[in-house]
């Protein structure tokens, strides 16, 4: 497994592709309390770029910012409900086009499937992922290496999974709903951000 750890951004050398995967490491669950630490991004190519957020640093990430601003990148997450929540509450906000590996899986793997990147890995491309430092903490000056490895996989696979996704979505026509859960992820999210968390504003 390949990665490599920054402090508070990457160079401005990193070469973009027209897609990335994301993921972020964070104190909590709680959106108005728990800061985010560590940013997770793959090009695809199998080397993870992890960037630390450390406590109070000074100066914005510019470099992720700007990859996370630029409208001609799709960003591929696993529930990227919450990853966009906290990037846009802590970082900036994302644009581009969305792509969530959960929902693409829910929408299209509705025999009973479990939903989880592991479950995803296991199933679609035979990969074994360990979960057990999902709970450790990430606001440590010094992360470990089986944290570090940990966050890596958690992007290393993502680009991998959305073909196969893909593959699954267009075989039982749900492409286009898809798309559109995708593009309504960023009023989910607002809502998210608004305090209506625990509200499905769809129900009666
Ligand atoms: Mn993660």
């Amino acid at each position: 497994m390949v990665y490599k750890l920054y402090k508070n951004d990457f160079p401005a050398t990193l070469k973009f592709k027209k897609s990335v995967a994301i993921d972020t490491e964070t104190m909590g669950l709680n959106l108005n309390r728990d800061r985010i630490c560590l940013v997770q991004v793959c090009f695809g190519d199998d080397i993870a770029h992890l960037v630390q957020i450390t406590k109070n640093s000074k100066n914005k990430p510019a470099n992720l910012i700007k990859l996370l601003q630029n409208k001609n990148i799709t960003k591929i997450f696993h529930y990227g409900r919450f990853d966009l929540a906290m990037l846009n509450r802590n970082i900036c906000p994302v644009f581009g086009p969305i792509y969530c590996t959960k929902i693409a899986s829910k929408l299209s793997r509705t025999f009973g499937a479990k939903h989880s990147l592991k479950d995803l890995c296991k199933d679609l491309i035979n990969v074994e992922i360990e979960k057990f430092n999902q709970t450790s903490d990430w606001g440590a000056t010094n992360l470990s290496n089986d944290q570090l490895s940990y966050a890596a996989q958690d992007v290393l696979f993502l680009h991998k999974l959305k073909v196969k996704l893909d593959e699954i979505l267009q075989r039982e026509g749900k492409m286009n709903l898809a798309l559109e859960c995708f593009e309504s992820l960023k009023t989910r999210v607002k809502l998210d951000l608004e305090g209506f968390q625990e509200l499905d504003i769809f129900a009666h």
